[in-house]
């Protein structure tokens, strides 16, 4: 017999198959001798009391064999001499599985990357780390697996009316992801592993007669009668295709100038900005867990905060447990920061961004103060890019340069206090002690100067000197949104032009952009054959 059972267990359990068995039995009314197997269906962690349980649900083999799960796996045609072609224009998460999805249906994809692919990617990640210099076509956010690789990797979302999450999830198993991630309520995979997922993604591409191309950056679209016939990339090349799928992502600012100068439609989208804070992760895991010290059957703890302050939601926001807080800007004289994780979490620090909400009236109507504000935005489509780049040249300028990021401590940045001294940061570029409230927007100022006190009452402990906050943590989510139809998915100009993922407004985050993805190579190949 098999059954879909629930426990209640301690960490030091969870982890025990003996003593998982035993419960089984116990539940059951069977011998611990009758239970032959298990495997975890769900698994989450309930912290909120002094107790901490673990909550398993396991599909249990009971006087009966025991067989492992079944992985979901997915086949995809060869397309070596397939005729359909479609050109997708960034190989992140979007380009990804779109290409995948197309070889499921017969159909060729031709993967346009500006950036270099995963293995090369990783020196230039050293020499922005080390030594201050970014290389503009390849960095945190450009590359092969696009701006997800060098991540923490969490695949959660709230996005689940728009695609299949469950398989997303197999399909990265079938990568080589473990199968943990199909059962665990916050399932991450971690930067040092998510390379040689993407590679094998990659090979099945090229396996199949995909083709997928590095170093190819689209820098104009040829239009006529309301399609594209090709794009062309920086190196002189043109390609042409029957659909085009624009997956370039939320910082290919030079895509979302190319489009507005040739007047196809985009539109200024609001986004959240803020700042990245670091604790020490045990300080974390002390007031998530209720104890100084985390026992070794638990993860590193984690926190997702969220507050309305003068009217305006502060929230934290891609929170990387025993994590790394690192430069993701894509050009020279713009700071940015984000957070990244290995797979195991054990990083002494734990980072998370902590933004507001940004809309184009606050942009447009309170000029932000501090040097921000001197510049007048246009009202126009690029005013949020111009906006959120403005906000990062000021904090690249306040660090002093080679990605040294403006730094404060968080209650000398509630209290308006300068900091004499700065923690210890796993920030590699280096930290500059700044007043934050000269470099941010006011109103991102204000509400998270409150905001940080409000979170300190939710959190004990978590208000402290001892946290350090990191400006700036401004690419969230795009500042542009690039219509498409709702039911042909296609841009209400162009007929065959399919923008896609983040980049394009449409998702947030590697899962959703994930689904996007498929969704618009669902719907290429749904008109195509
Ligand atoms: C450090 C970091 C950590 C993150 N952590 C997480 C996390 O843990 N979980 C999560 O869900 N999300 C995370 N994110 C966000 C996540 O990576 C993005 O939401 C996701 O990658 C978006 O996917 P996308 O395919 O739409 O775009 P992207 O991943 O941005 O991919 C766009 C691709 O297009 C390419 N491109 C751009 N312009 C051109 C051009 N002109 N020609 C050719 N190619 C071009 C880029 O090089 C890039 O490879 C993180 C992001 C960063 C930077």
């Amino acid at each position: 017999m098999q059954q879909k059972i629930s426990l209640k267990l301690l960490p030091s359990e969870a982890i025990d198959e003996s003593a998982v068995k035993r419960l089984i039995a116990n539940h059951t009314g069977k011998k611990t001798s009758s239970v032959s197997g298990y495997y975890i269906l769900k698994q989450s962690i309930d912290a909120r009391a002094k107790t901490i349980w673990v909550n398993l649900t396991v599909q249990a083999f009971i006087d009966e064999p025991f067989h492992h799960r079944e992985i979901q796996t997915f086949s995809f045609k060869d397309v070596h001499k397939t005729e359909k072609r479609v050109v997708i224009i960034g190989a992140g998460p979007a380009g990804l599985f779109a290409a995948l999805h197309l070889l499921e249906q017969g159909i060729k994809p031709i993967i346009l990357e500006r950036g270099k692919d995963v293995r090369s990617r990783r020196r230039d990640l050293a020499i922005l780390n080390k030594e201050g210099i970014i290389n503009a076509e390849s960095n945190y956010c450009f590359g092969e697996g696009g701006a997800g690789t060098y991540s923490d990797g969490k695949l959660y979302t709230r996005s689940n009316k728009r695609g299949d999450i469950d398989r997303i999830l197999n399909l990265f198993v079938q990568f080589g992801a473990e199968d943990t991630i199909l059962y665990q309520s916050h399932p991450h995979i971690g930067t040092n592993k998510l390379p040689q997922i993407i590679t094998a993604m990659r090979q099945q591409i090229t396996d199949c007669g995909g083709e997928f191309l590095f170093e190819k950056k689209v820098v104009d679209f040829i239009v006529q009668d309301q399609k594209i016939i090709s794009v062309k990339t920086a190196d002189g090349n043109s390609f042409d295709a029957d659909a085009f799928i624009l997956a370039t992502g939320h910082s290919a600012r030079d895509i979302f100038e190319l489009l507005h100068q040739k007047q196809i439609l985009i539109e200024a989208k609001g986004f959240a900005l803020g700042v990245r804070i670091e604790h020490p992760q045990q300080l974390i895991d002390s007031i998530q867990y209720h104890c100084p010290v985390r026992g070794t059957f638990l993860p590193p703890a984690s926190y997702s905060l969220v507050k309305q302050v003068n009217e305006r939601g502060v929230f934290s926001f891609c929170m990387c447990p025993g994590g790394i807080i690192a430069p993701a800007a894509t050009a020279a004289g713009e700071l940015v920061v984000n957070g990244w994780s290995p797979s195991k979490r054990n990083n002494p620090f734990a980072n998370s961004g902590m933004v507001v909400q940004v809309e184009l009236e606050d942009v447009i109507q309170n000029s932000p103060q501090g040097p921000v504000g001197k510049l007048k935005i246009k009202n126009d489509a690029l005013a949020m890019m111009h906006f959120q780049q403005m906000v990062e040249q000021n904090c690249f300028n306040a660090g002093g340069g080679k990605f040294v990021a403006p730094a404060q401590r968080m209650v000398d940045f509630s209290n308006g206090i300068t900091s004499s001294s700065l923690p210890a940061c796993s920030y590699q570029p280096g930290l500059q002690s700044v007043h934050l409230k000269e470099v941010l927007p006011g109103f991102v100022y204000q509400a998270l100067a409150k905001g940080f006190i409000e979170f300190g009452k939710k959190m004990s402990g978590y208000f402290t000197n001892d946290a350090v906050v990191v400006a700036t943590e401004s690419r969230t989510s795009s500042p542009v949104r690039i219509p498409r139809n709702n039911d042909t998915l296609t841009h209400p100009q162009l007929n065959n032009f399919y923008p896609c993922g983040e980049g394009a407004g449409y998702a947030g985050g590697i899962v959703s952009a994930a689904m996007d993805g498929e969704r618009v190579a669902g719907q290429i190949a749904f008109c195509t054959t």
